[in-house]
Parts: C-alpha cells; sequence; structure tokens
C-alpha cells in the first residue's frame, strides 16, 4: 500500500510542477489553468510537510480537474465576490510564478490569445452566414457584412447600404 501512495504522491508533484511549468511558460494560459496548478502545487506541499498519508494524493489529483472546471463555471458565469476572489488569487500565484518575465509580454501574449479567439469566432461566424456579403467601406475601410436578403431590398428600393462605422453608403 505504501508504494501506491508514493506512486500517487509522485503523479500529484509532477502535476504540480507540469501545471506551473505551463503557467510560466504559456504566458496566455487562463485563470482556470491557473488554479489548476495553485491546487495541485498546495496540496502536495501539504501532504508532503504535514505527511499525511500519501494516499490521499488518489483523491487529491481527480479533486484538481473538479476544482479547475469549478473556476471555469464561477469565471464565466461572473458569481459576485467568488469570481473576484478567484481572479485575486490567481493573479497572486501567476505573478509568482512568472517573477522576471516583464508584466509588458504577458499582458501582449494574452492580448495575442484574445485576438485570436475572436479571429476563430469571425472564422466560424463566416462559415455559418454563407448567405451575407463582406463589404469593405472605400471611405474607412472597415468591412461590413450585409445579408444578402438586405442587399435586395435595399437594391430593390432605390437605396445603397451604408457603412456601420462612418455612415458612408458602401459601393458593391
Ligand atoms: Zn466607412
Amino acid at each position: 500500500m505504501e508504494v501506491l501512495g508514493y506512486i500517487g504522491y509522485g503523479v500529484l508533484v509532477f502535476f504540480a510542477v507540469a501545471w506551473t511549468f505551463c503557467v510560466r511558460t504559456q504566458l496566455a494560459a487562463g485563470l482556470h489553468t491557473i488554479m489548476g496548478a495553485l491546487f495541485f502545487v498546495v496540496s502536495a506541499i501539504l501532504i508532503g510537510v504535514l505527511e499525511i498519508n500519501k494516499l490521499h494524493s488518489w483523491w487529491v489529483l481527480p479533486s484538481g480537474f473538479v476544482i479547475v472546471m469549478i473556476c471555469t463555471v464561477i469565471l464565466s458565469t461572473e458569481i459576485p465576490l467568488l469570481s473576484s476572489f478567484v481572479r485575486y488569487l490567481g493573479s497572486i500565484y501567476a505573478s509568482l510564478v512568472r517573477i522576471g518575465i516583464p508584466a509588458g509580454k504577458v499582458s501582449a501574449a494574452q492580448t495575442a490569445a484574445d485576438i485570436e479567439t475572436y479571429e476563430r469566432w469571425v472564422q466560424k461566424e463566416d462559415q455559418r452566414s454563407e448567405d451575407s456579403e463582406i463589404v469593405e467601406c472605400l471611405k474607412c475601410e472597415t468591412k461590413n457584412r450585409i445579408l444578402s436578403q438586405k442587399l435586395e431590398e435595399a437594391s430593390r428600393e432605390g437605396r445603397k447600404p451604408v457603412c456601420k462605422n462612418c455612415g458612408e453608403p458602401l459601393t458593391i
């Protein structure tokens, strides 16, 4: 049984190290990943320092994934107090793990990840609405999405669709 305890504890320590390494190297890692890393690290330290039976590692491990899921729900539904608590705790741990990495680099990585998420979303929207057209405004270069149906309506009524940004009539 003792061997089983050490194996479980070894896996727990591995998770603590690997996730924390991920938080440091993947600067765009989300708060739920940061909270998971924090949970594994705190559990590994507590079990080690307090000399708790290492077999407990076996239920602590899956609990980490439950914690990650709970944090994801707390953050996405913006539960009052709890979501600020998770953000606060997560940012403290992340800044500790990322000591020596310039703050600008971290925020740049996060912005890049946000843009990528946004672009993926736009791409999905593009695929979904094939019955629409993208018209670039000649004045401000904003890309306007116009539903084919709206386009037909406008041309029937002798109107021109306008740019959502500057209000200039669009040339199609
Ligand atoms: Zn425009």
